[in-house]
């Protein structure tokens, strides 16, 4: 089926989300919609499927107009979308959750979860899924979510399949395996828009590619462009990829973590015998599929939460019975992982936040209250050090954009003498251009002295840093490889295979290309 969008247009209030965009997918045909975070592109796809109203534009079906008042008449017409956060439900099985995607309004009834069921049968036969109809989707990996949410949308014959950031939780071998059956499914005439920020998969996979910048299509590529051409497109000025950075220069242990072990309350174990040191002036980055202990990590360093049994030591002094408050002042950064509710307060003007952490102590601190003056010329200081866009210092932080105000987190954290810099998902949801900046002031960290240590989903992010990269599966490091280990052997890592047997298995799958090549 062709698909036309003439003229979209999405208004939030006063900000133009989708501006006038045009777009037409051919059948077979795979599109990849480029563009940072807060581009629009989501918004353009709930459009398309019904959940957004635009507020001007036209969709077109083979060039026919067609209007759709709900997700229903989307996926009645033949659109099926898998949204960036997955909206499966945990308690059900795979084949409810099938069920659910023929009839979003209606009860499940036995005969829909029983065609379901022949359904998913089906479909993983055809495209080698290894998915269980009757498994819930609670003990489910997030690889296979997302395998389900695939079958869930093909389930209703979808002849233009969205996939918005798919990519985001699977391994670089899973990412793969989705490339190949999005190219099959393109063979059989199913057209694929496939959404994502990330340069190296749309350039594997992409027939074409459209760029959207602030609402606006800045322009289409091809999948020969440079991934420097790409992201020049994406931000509108030239951005350096690469990491720019010199050999470490480790100076002693900084940062130890012995036989570190927590239990969630449900009694699995988040973090098992975990051994870890980290030496000053070095980056230590964590690679891992998300949800295998990483988060838990981070808290346990900096004392949120308490381990079961090991100790977290900095600098040969023992923290593991420190508070939060003691680490902090002890030089710690902390860069949260999700800023919004760690790493900011919402209400809090610009400046403030730039002094959180630092408010009762000189030259901040005034008696009991701040000091106006102080508070203000730091963050004058800082929004050029770091080159925060904002309007006044003294706007309420949320008035800036993620990009900016995940900067005033990092200006905030970087501007003291470090003890240890600990960065979670430093760049997420951050602009292709604040990204090489924060990992400029990361490096400088690393170049100061500090121990480092990374934690990042974002493979790219993780070998652009690491000095050293640990592997992190099912709550313990399962090998500290260097950073330029081969992307396939991380991911077989990542899947938790050891280092030697993913060196092997590596090699072995070159032997076989070789052999199918000659
Ligand atoms: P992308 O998917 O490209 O990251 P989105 O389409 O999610 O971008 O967002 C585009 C812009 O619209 C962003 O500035 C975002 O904050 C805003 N936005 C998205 N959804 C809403 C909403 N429901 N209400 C208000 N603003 C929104
Ligand atoms: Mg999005």
């Amino acid at each position: 089926m062709q698909l036309e969008l003439q003229g979209i247009t999405k208004r939030f209030g006063s900000l133009v989300a989708n501006d006038h965009i045009d777009l037409v997918v051919e059948p077979g045909e795979i599109r990849a919609l480029l563009g940072e975070n807060g581009a629009g592109k989501s918004t353009l796809m709930n459009v398309l499927y019904g959940i957004y109203d635009a507020d001007e534009g036209e969709i077109l079906l083979d060039g026919k107009p067609v209007k759709f008042s709900s997700a229903g008449d989307a996926v009645a017409a033949g659109i099926g979308m898998v949204h960036q956060h997955f909206m499966l439900v945990p308690v059900f099985t795979v084949a409810e959750s099938v069920a659910l995607g023929y009839e979003p309004t209606k009860k499940l009834g036995l005969i829909d979860v029983k065609r379901a069921r022949q359904h998913v049968i089906e479909v993983s036969e055809r495209f080698g899924f290894d998915i269980d109809p009757d498994a819930l989707i609670e003990d489910l990996p997030v690889g296979t979510q997302q395998k389900v949410e695939i079958v869930k949308a093909l389930s209703r014959d979808a002849s233009v399949l969205v996939l918005d950031e798919p990519t985001a939780v699977l391994t670089p071998q899973e990412t793969d395996e989705l490339m190949t059956i999005m190219r099959q499914l393109a063979e059989e005439g199913t057209s694929i828009i496939f959404i994502t920020h990330k340069l190296r998969e749309v350039r594997a996979v992409a027939d074409k590619i459209t760029v959207i910048r602030r609402g606006k299509v800045v322009g289409e590529a091809s999948p020969q462009s440079s991934p420097e051409e790409l992201a020049t497109m994406m931000v509108g000025r030239p951005v350096l990829l690469r990491v720019d950075k010199g050999a470490a220069n480790p100076q002693g242990a900084g940062l130890e973590m012995n036989n570190l072990s927590l239990l969630a309350p449900n009694g699995t174990m988040v973090l098992d015998h975990l051994d870890l040191t980290v030496e000053k002036g070095e980056i230590v980055a964590i690679a891992g599929v998300q949800g295998n202990g990483q988060s838990e990590l981070a808290d346990v360093i900096l004392g949120i939460t308490r381990p079961n049994s090991g100790s977290v030591i900095l600098d040969g002094e023992d923290l593991t019975h420190e508070n939060v408050r003691r680490r902090l002042d002890s030089g710690i950064g902390f860069i949260p992982e999700d800023r919004s509710t760690e790493g900011m307060i919402a209400k809090f003007t610009i400046a403030e936040n730039l002094v959180l952490d630092q408010y009762k102590k000189a030259p901040f601190a005034k008696g009991p209250a701040m000091s106006p003056d102080a508070v203000a010329k730091n963050a004058d200081e800082r929004v050029k050090e770091f080159d925060i866009r904002i309007g006044k210092a003294s706007d309420p932080i949320s008035t800036l954009s993620g990009g900016n105000q995940q900067k005033v987190v990092v200006a905030r954290e970087l501007s003291q003498d470090l003890s240890l810099l600990m960065a979670n998902q430093p760049t997420r949801g951050v602009d292709v251009g604040s990204v090489e900046f924060i990992h400029q002031r990361i490096v400088e960290a690393r170049d100061s002295g500090a121990p480092v240590i990374v934690v990042s989903s974002e493979l790219d992010e993780v070998v652009g840093l690491a000095d050293r990269i640990a592997v992190m599966y099912r709550g313990g490091i399962i090998g500290i490889v260097p950073a330029d280990t081969d992307r396939a052997v991380l991911g077989l890592m990542m899947a938790g295979v050891p280092y030697e047997e993913a060196v092997a298995s590596d090699k072995s799958m070159e032997h076989e290309e070789v052999l199918k090549d000659e």
